[in-house]
This record gives C-alpha cells, sequence and structure tokens, in this order.
C-alpha cells in the first residue's frame, strides 16, 4: 500500500524516533484551531519531526519520489485549516526545532529555526528590554516559523504592522530541495532594498505552499515605556465609525483598538461578568482603545481621546499606565465571556471566521452577520479590530445537533459573500488555507490565476501543501475514518 511504502522510506530515512506513524498519533494533527477540522477529518500519513535543514531536505525528497504532500506545521494555532492534510501524506512537524542562533541587541536583530515560540523569543529578548511586536494573541504556542507563513498580524498591528514589517531574511527550502536565503545571503541588516523582494512578496505570507521555512531573521523593537487606553461602553454602535473617525482627525494613533459587539440577548449576561463597571443602557459594544509609546505622548493621546469619547453616548472606564491596562483587557476579555453565555446549552467553537470589510462599513458588516447567523438558527460573539473593519464572529453552537451543523456551514460560506459583497476581503489576517481557497477566483479574479502560476512555478508536481489557498479537486478522506 502507497501508505506502508512512505512510512517505510521515511524510517530508512530518518530511523524510528523521528517518524510516526500510530493512528493516534497521526490523530494529533488532524485539527488546528479553526472550526473547518470540526466538520472535517483528515490525517497524514505519517509525520516527521524534523529538527534541521537536512531532515526538511530529505523530507521533500521522499516526497518528490513517491509524490505525496508534504504539509508543514508550527504549532497548530492556525485557522484556516492549513496545517492539516487533506489528502493524507507527510506532516512535517517544526514545532521542536526551537534553536534562536542569534541573539544581537546591539543590532535590534534575532535569527531564530522555525519551532521557536512567539513567547519563547520575548523572554529571551525581554532582558534588552526589546521584543517582537506582532501579537497573535496565541504567542505560547504559535511558532515564528507560522508567524511569518501566515504574515500574522494581531491586535498591536494597528501600530506596527504585521510580521512582513519584521523579516529581514529567510531560508527557505524549495519543493525541489534546493535550499535558499533571500533578503541577503550574509546580509545582517534592518533595511535592505537590494534585489526583487522575494520574501515579502513571495514567501511571507504563502502559507506553506512555495516553500518551507527553516531560518528567520526578524528585526525587533524597544519595549514601549508607556501605554494608557479607554474601555469605551456604548450605547450607540452605530457611532463607532465616527468616533474612530474623529480620534483620527484629531491625530490620536492607536496601538490596539478591538470591540466586542453585545446584542440585546446578551446585555444580562454582559452586565452580570462587568459587575463593577458602569453601565450605560442600552449597551451595545464595548470599545478598548490602546495608547503606546513615550510617557508624554501617550499621557496626551489619552488626554485627546477622554475628551473626545466623552462626546458620544456610553460610559467609559481609563487605565493610565501600564499597570493598570490588564485590568481593561480583562473587562474586554469579559464582556466577550458575557455574550458567549448568551445561548444556553451552545458552546463557543473556536471558528476562526476572520472577514475584513472597509472600516466604515463595519456596522453594515456586523448587521449582515447577525442577520445570517439569525437564519441559521445559532448564535454568536462578534469582536475583532475595529479601525480595521476586521471581524472574528465566534459561533455558539450545539456541535452534537448535525441539522445544526450542516447549517453552519452554510453560514461560513455566507459570511465570506457577505464580505465580498461589501467590497471586503475573506480573511484580514488567519489566512486562506483550506476554508477560504475555494473562494479565491471569486475574489481575486485573473489574479488568481496568476497565483496558480507562481505556485507552478515553485512546485510543479503540486507536492507543497496542496489545497491551500489554492483549491484541489481531489476530495479528502471522508469523516467516518475519525477513530479518536
Ligand atoms: C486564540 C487565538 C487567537 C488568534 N488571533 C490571531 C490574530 O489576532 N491574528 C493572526 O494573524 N492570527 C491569529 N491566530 C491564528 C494563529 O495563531 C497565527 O496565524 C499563528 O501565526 C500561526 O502559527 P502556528 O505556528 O500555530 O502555525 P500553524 O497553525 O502550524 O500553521 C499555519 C500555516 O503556516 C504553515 N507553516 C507553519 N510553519 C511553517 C514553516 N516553517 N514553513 C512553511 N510553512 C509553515 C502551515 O502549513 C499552515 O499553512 C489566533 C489563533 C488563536 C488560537
Amino acid at each position: 500500500m502507497a501508505s506502508e511504502l512512505l512510512q517505510k522510506r521515511l524510517y530508512e530515512e530518518f530511523g524510528r524516533e523521528q517518524v510516526l506513524t500510530a493512528k493516534e498519533e497521526l490523530a494529533c494533527y488532524s485539527y488546528d484551531s479553526g472550526i473547518y477540522t470540526l466538520f472535517h477529518y483528515f490525517t497524514p500519513d505519517a509525520a516527521v519531526l524534523a529538527k534541521s535543514v537536512d531532515d526538511v531536505v530529505k523530507t521533500l525528497a521522499v516526497a518528490r519520489e513517491l509524490k505525496v504532500p508534504v504539509i508543514p506545521r508550527g504549532g497548530g494555532t492556525g485557522q484556516a485549516g492549513g496545517a492539516i492534510a487533506p489528502t493524507g501524506g507527510i506532516l512535517l512537524d517544526l514545532s521542536a526545532w526551537k534553536a534562536i542562533e542569534q541573539l544581537t541587541p546591539e543590532d535590534y536583530q534575532a535569527f531564530v529555526r522555525p519551532g521557536v515560540t512567539l513567547d519563547e523569543l520575548n523572554k529571551a529578548l525581554a532582558p534588552y528590554g526589546l521584543y517582537l511586536p506582532p501579537d497573535p494573541s496565541s504567542g505560547s504556542a504559535c511558532t515564528i516559523g507560522g508567524m511569518v507563513a501566515n504574515n500574522t498580524a494581531g491586535q498591536r498591528s494597528l501600530k506596527y504592522g504585521a510580521m512582513d514589517r519584521f523579516v529581514m531574511a529567510l531560508e527557505v527550502v524549495l519543493p525541489t530541495g534546493e535550499v535558499v536565503t533571500v533578503g541577503g545571503k550574509q546580509a545582517r541588516v534592518i533595511k535592505s532594498v537590494s534585489g526583487l523582494d522575494l520574501k515579502t512578496g513571495l514567501f511571507i505570507g504563502s502559507e506553506g505552499i512555495l516553500g518551507v521555512i527553516t531560518g528567520i531573521r526578524v528585526k525587533v523593537a524597544p519595549v514601549p515605556p508607556a501605554r494608557a487606553g479607554i474601555l469605551f461602553l456604548s450605547s450607540d454602535r452605530k457611532a463607532i465609525p465616527a468616533l474612530i473617525r474623529k480620534l483620527y482627525e484629531a491625530k490620536v494613533v492607536f496601538s490596539a483598538c478591538e470591540f466586542v459587539l453585545v446584542q440585546p440577548s446578551a446585555e444580562i449576561a454582559v452586565a452580570r461578568n462587568l459587575p463593577d463597571t458602569p453601565l450605560p443602557s442600552p449597551l451595545e459594544m464595548v470599545l478598548l482603545m490602546e495608547f503606546e509609546g513615550n510617557p508624554s505622548g501617550v499621557a496626551w493621546e489619552l488626554d485627546t481621546a477622554r475628551k473626545i469619547v466623552a462626546g458620544f453616548k456610553g460610559t467609559y472606564s481609563i487605565a493610565e499606565n501600564k499597570e493598570d491596562m490588564p485590568r481593561l483587557w480583562l473587562l474586554l476579555d469579559e464582556a466577550e465571556g458575557g455574550v458567549m453565555s448568551s445561548r444556553p446549552g451552545a458552546k463557543r467553537v473556536p471558528g476562526g471566521e476572520d472577514i475584513v470589510v472597509p472600516p466604515s462599513l463595519l456596522i453594515e458588516a456586523l448587521e449582515g452577520i447577525q442577520q445570517l447567523v439569525g437564519i441559521a438558527g445559532v448564535s454568536c460573539v462578534n469582536f475583532g479590530h475595529a479601525v480595521f473593519g476586521n471581524i472574528h464572529t465566534g459561533l455558539l453552537l450545539k456541535a452534537d445537533d448535525t441539522e445544526e451543523m450542516k447549517r453552519v456551514e452554510t453560514l461560513i460560506a455566507d459570511i465570506h459573500t457577505l464580505a465580498i459583497a461589501l467590497e471586503g476581503s475573506t480573511t484580514g489576517e488567519h489566512g486562506t488555507g483550506l476554508v477560504r481557497s475555494p473562494l479565491m477566483t471569486q475574489e481575486h479574479g485573473p489574479a488568481a490565476e496568476i497565483m496558480k502560476r507562481v505556485k507552478n512555478l515553485f512546485d510543479p508536481d503540486n507536492i507543497l501543501n496542496p489545497g491551500k489557498i489554492l483549491p484541489i479537486d481531489r476530495p479528502g478522506r471522508s469523516a467516518e475514518e475519525k477513530t479518536c
């Protein structure tokens, strides 16, 4: 059998220790952090635990020989089905390859191997007062390799941008087995426009379909000395885009601007979760605005924002300093938790829905989603990054109700269609993966065809992560194969 031959070849190359083939072990690779893997169960034929460039090169050589897929995987915190194996093959687990090989604070840089997590890197940088700013809220598990592959953004990308702003060079193993460094073979610089920018234009955000990222040189930044914020509890959600616009006009620069939508059915639950906070009636949206930088700049931003917020309907709570900010973040989380408990008997299923619309259409998009969610007969918590118009929809589901789950699959497709109809995009930061690959032509038109040509140039046999970003015709395995 093909799968037995594959396992035999991998044992020959790696020995038994680095290769997993037991059903129970492979079941651990059947999911990521998104909802898609609740509907579909896929396992690889084998997993290789890679800890060197040579391991990656050898894995790709076996894959080319036997014409089987290779699926790179970091922490598995992605939410778009990017790190799962819809057509079997070799799961290339890079999460144990953790070396921080260079830390050069005098040059504001680090060179790491792909399995280092964000928290591990930031812990190593902390004694120098430095950190890597993109923060996808999954830092304890997400790897730097996965962050590059997904071009991770997150809460503070408003001020600092996504990973592409911080990646200076990448070592990549191509599907052919060639090892290349993009961004300068030896350069250790934090600025360069030399040559075609292959890292930003091709590999960053390529979700493992063009190459396996084996080394990452990042630029790091000083930890900002001051931070402050306002939690605004709005009784008029429609006014939120105008509030943000006013803050922009006043030249206030946020480091984060997060929202949680509170629908009428959730108000009581949210109030229960925020017992010591003066709440307006009605309570329609919770908005957390954070400012960080030097102390006098932050004090000015806070003061300016406070005066503007006071002109809008609602109540607010202020954190004057860094030490008090976790309280506001906790209140935001508690508000989200309140909305989550608004459908008795249902569970919040990690979703991964990540649509983004023009900022002025945030409220239209939220109303559209609420309508679709109502039609599907379920409930949800909508939260996200307000300034970008980036909405995460966390569904509140009864996952053992098969009829409900069928409606939910349609609902997810409808949410994506809504985004495109509102001149938005199907994903602001979680990536295309398997979930959104069927929508690429709808979203990008003829440019989707160019993406296929680029993929074909690097990987004519479609070995690397097939089905992600660009759809495949072959169906995956059936859910009946689920054994664990
Ligand atoms: C609670 C929670 C909140 C989140 N919030 C955000 C957010 O705000 N913003 C955001 O951007 N994301 C967010 N995410 C998604 C996710 O954490 C990030 O995208 C993260 O960077 C993925 O890293 P990972 O190591 O887990 O990658 P994985 O999930 O393992 O893989 C993700 C993709 O990258 C590919 N890949 C992984 N490693 C490599 C490699 N070395 N070479 C080539 N390809 C590779 C995989 O094939 C897959 O396509 C969130 C996730 C969770 C669980």
